[in-house]
């Protein structure tokens, strides 16, 4: 039994404490938490280690590729979505990112460096599943289903056990979870976004969908507009004629499709207006934002205020290295912290913690309570009068584990 003692400790899901200790035992399992003066008495003759500085729960990012991990600095941002994927498609026939392990098993040690202890991995290659593992990282692995074609699409669906078998082999730990994920809601055929989202919620697993992300799906899936026609025309070689659209907002037809749930991942929602943001929280379905890739890309901020509003407290990603500086989750909190100042910090922290934990369906991470094993860091430093302000404006103060989850990183 470790007991330790910090200026103050960030809960991730409940109050600041002021003073505070966390009791944990060989596993990293809280085993208590409180005010030191409470904690301590409680447990006499423990050895306690002081931490000087902000105690945090290990930091979840829902949502990330890390397969793209070797595109960063390749891929030029702020000309809206058509133009940055245009270009990370050129750049990755170039890079080959999935298969540049170093790259990937760089940015799994700088997740951890960081302080993260749960993602939300979004891939197409399977790429980072083994580096995830070994780093003792937990989760969720959503593979990603493209294909707008209703039978190439089932084709591929009916191969990703042996695409998984090929490119994995056997499923290196219990504490990440896989689930076939639709791509977004243009890119994947309807009949395989449903059929999709309804496969994971009997089998009791959390799915990922990019949604109402920019303009341009709104004005391709309710007319038929924009630039994403043309796009289907160079790329994927589908004449204008073939094209057919639901008519309907992108949020609108993700509840047709039964994609508004509470193991659904919706993911970005930057062009989603009011009325829709409440339809989302209605459903229940849990909501990320990524703010400094919807900036890297489309000098756009996702809809916090409305998003609150509606009683949405979403979860934070720093979506991947092909549109974002670093895959620090805190940065996130930050650049919001940055542009929405009437925000308090402690929700936005939380939304680095507690919400992506919830997001991932995680009860054990994302905050320090008893039974949990969030794994624990200090960002060092004065935490002054208000610990979790202190925390998003010294990003760069240093970060310390100081208590790992059994089966952690060395
Ligand atoms: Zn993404």
């Amino acid at each position: 039994m470790r007991v330790i003692r910090a200026d103050a400790v960030i809960t991730g899901d409940a109050d600041v404490v002021r003073d505070g200790a966390v009791v944990v035992d060989g596993r990293g399992e809280v085993v208590d938490v409180g005010p030191a003066d409470d904690i301590l008495p409680r447990h006499a003759g423990a050895s306690i280690e002081r931490a000087r500085g902000a105690l945090l729960p290990g930091l979840v990012n829902a949502h990330t590729h890390l397969e793209l991990s070797a595109l960063s600095g390749h891929v030029p941002g702020g000309a809206g979505f058509v133009p940055w994927v245009e270009h990370m498609i050129g750049a990755r026939v170039e890079v080959s990112p999935e298969e540049d392990t170093a790259a990937i098993d760089r940015a799994v040690a700088d997740l951890d460096a960081f302080g993260t202890v749960a993602v939300g991995e979004v891939t197409n290659s399977l790429a980072a599943v083994h580096a995830l593992a070994r780093r003792g990282l937990v989760g969720c692995v959503f593979h990603e289903v493209f294909g707008v074609e209703r039978g190439s699409v089932e084709r591929r669906i009916a191969e990703l056990p042996r695409v998984l078998e090929e490119r994995v082999g056997a499923w290196p730990t219990a504490a990440l979870g896989y689930a076939p994920s639709p791509h977004t809601l243009y890119t994947t055929h309807a009949s395989a976004v449903r059929g999709l989202v309804s496969d994971a919620r009997d089998r009791g697993l959390r799915v990922s969908v990019h949604l109402a992300e920019h303009a341009a799906e709104r004005s391709y899936l309710e007319r038929g507009e924009g630039p994403i026609p043309g796009w289907y025309a160079s790329r994927l070689k589908l004449p204008r004629e073939s094209l057919e659209w639901p008519g309907k907002s992108p949020v609108a037809f993700a509840d047709e499709l039964g994609a508004l749930a509470p193991h659904v991942l919706c993911v970005h929602l930057t062009d989603a207006r009011p009325e829709e943001l409440e339809l989302v929280a209605r459903r229940g379905a849990p909501v990320v934002f990524c703010p400094r890739s919807n900036l890297y890309i489309e000098t756009r901020l996702p809809p916090l205020l409305a998003a609150r509003a509606a009683g949405i407290l979403p979860a934070l990603g720093t979506d991947s290295l092909a549109s974002n500086a670093s895959l620090d989750v805190l940065a996130e909190a930050r650049a919001l912290a940055d542009r929405f100042p009437t925000v308090p910090a402690r929700d936005l922290v939380r939304m680095a913690t507690w919400e992506g934990a919830r997001a991932l369906g995680l009860t054990d991470v994302g905050r320090i309570a008893r039974g949990a094993r969030p794994g624990l860091f200090v960002v060092e430093g004065d935490p002054g009068d208000d610990p979790c302000a202190f925390v998003l404006e010294h990003l760069r103060a240093p970060r310390r584990w100081v208590s790992r989850r059994e089966g952690g990183a060395s």
